[in-house]
C-alpha cells in the first residue's frame, strides 16, 4: 500500500481519495474549499493545511482539479518539494497542451507522470468503477495502473504524454455531437405525431442507435435511469458538456483538423449556457432544440 497525495477533493476527487482509504493507502489530501476537506476527512483522508505538506512523504500524487491553469499552478508548486521518482498522477479535464507542459514540468525533476482523465461521473467516482484514458511513458503507466485500478474499471494507455486528454475530448465531442442528433429526431419526431417510445423502439434496434440513446435517452420513459426522467438534474452538467467541447475545438484548431459539427455542438451548448442552463443535465439540450422550432 502506497502513501498517496491527493490535491482536489471536490465532487470526482473527494470520492476517489475515499475508494483509495478503501483500499488500504494512507491518503493526504488538499482542496481550498473547507466543505470539500470535511467531506473528504469523514471518508478517512487526513488533511493537510497546504498542497506542499500533503505531498511531502508521498509516493504518488494526484491532483483532480477544474482546468488546465489550476493543474500547472499546483504541480509548479508542489513539484519541487516531492522525493525523487515520485509518479504524478493529473486526473482532472484539461487542454492537451496543458497536459504536455505538465508531463514536461515532471520530466524537468526527472519525475514519471501520466495524464489521466475520467469518464463515468460522479456515480462512477462512488462506485469506484471509472474510465481512465492515460497518457505517458509505458513506465509509468505500469506504475499508475494498480493505483487507477481502486478507483475505476477500465484502465487504457492511449499512449505518451497527453494521449488521455486527446482520447478523452475526442470522445466527448462524439457525445455532445450524439446527444443534440438524437435530441434533433425526438424532437421531429414529436412534430410527426410519432410518439417517443415508438422512435426508441425503432432506433435502439437500427443504425441509428448509440449511447445517447439508449443509455442516456433525452427523453423522460425509454430508459428509467436517464436524467429526463429526473427533471434533468445532472448527471454530466452542461456546462462540463461546453467546457469539453470548447477543448475540443481548441485542440482542433491548433492540430489544423476539421470538426465542423463539434464547433455546430459547441455553438449550441454555449447558447443553452448563455441562456442559464449550465447547471442542468447536458441531455436537457432537448428543450432548446424543440425551441429552436418556428
Ligand atoms: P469540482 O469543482 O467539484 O472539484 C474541483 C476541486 O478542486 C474543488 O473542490 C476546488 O476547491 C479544488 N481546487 C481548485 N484549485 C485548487 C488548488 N489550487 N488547490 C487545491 N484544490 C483546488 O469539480 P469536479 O466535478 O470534481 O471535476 C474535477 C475535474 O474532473 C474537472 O476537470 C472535470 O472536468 C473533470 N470531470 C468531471 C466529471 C463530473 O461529472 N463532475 C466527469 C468527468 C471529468
Amino acid at each position: 500500500m502506497a502513501n498517496i497525495a491527493f490535491i482536489g477533493l471536490g465532487n470526482m476527487g473527494g470520492p476517489m481519495a475515499a475508494n483509495l482509504v478503501k483500499a488500504g493507502h494512507k491518503v493526504h489530501g488538499f482542496d481550498l474549499v473547507q466543505v470539500s476537506k470535511d467531506a473528504a476527512k469523514a471518508d478517512g483522508v487526513s488533511i493537510a493545511a497546504s498542497a506542499t505538506e500533503a505531498v511531502k512523504g508521498a509516493e504518488i500524487v494526484i491532483t483532480m482539479l477544474p482546468a488546465g491553469k489550476h493543474v500547472l499552478s499546483v504541480w509548479k508548486e508542489v513539484i519541487p518539494a516531492v522525493a525523487k521518482n515520485t509518479l504524478m498522477i493529473d486526473c482532472s479535464t484539461v487542454d492537451v497542451e496543458s497536459a504536455r507542459h505538465a508531463h514536461a514540468r515532471a520530466a524537468e525533476h526527472n519525475l514519471p507522470s501520466i495524464d489521466a482523465p475520467v469518464s463515468g461521473g460522479t456515480g462512477g467516482a462512488k462506485a469506484g468503477t471509472l474510465t481512465f484514458m492515460c497518457g505517458g511513458e509505458d513506465f509509468a503507466f505500469a506504475q499508475a495502473r494498480p493505483v487507477l485500478e481502486n478507483m475505476g474499471k477500465k484502465i487504457v494507455h492511449c499512449g505518451k504524454g497527453g494521449a488521455g486528454q486527446a482520447a478523452k475530448i475526442c470522445n466527448n465531442m462524439i457525445l455532445g455531437i450524439s446527444m443534440i442528433a438524437v435530441s434533433e429526431a425526438f424532437a421531429l419526431g414529436e412534430k410527426l405525431g410519432l410518439s417517443h417510445q415508438a422512435l426508441f423502439d425503432v432506433s435502439s434496434t437500427s443504425s441509428g442507435q448509440c449511447w445517447s440513446l439508449t443509455s442516456y435517452c433525452p427523453v423522460p420513459g425509454p430508459v428509467p435511469a436517464s436524467p429526463a426522467n429526473n427533471d434533468y438534474k445532472p448527471g454530466f452538467a452542461a456546462a462540463l458538456m461546453l467546457k469539453d467541447l470548447r477543448l475540443s475545438q481548441e485542440a482542433a484548431k491548433a492540430a489544423g483538423a476539421a470538426t465542423p459539427l463539434g464547433a455546430h455542438a459547441e455553438s449550441i451548448y454555449d447558447a443553452f449556457e448563455k441562456a442559464g442552463h449550465g447547471d442542468v443535465d447536458f441531455s436537457g439540450i432537448i428543450r432548446h432544440v424543440r425551441g429552436l422550432a418556428k
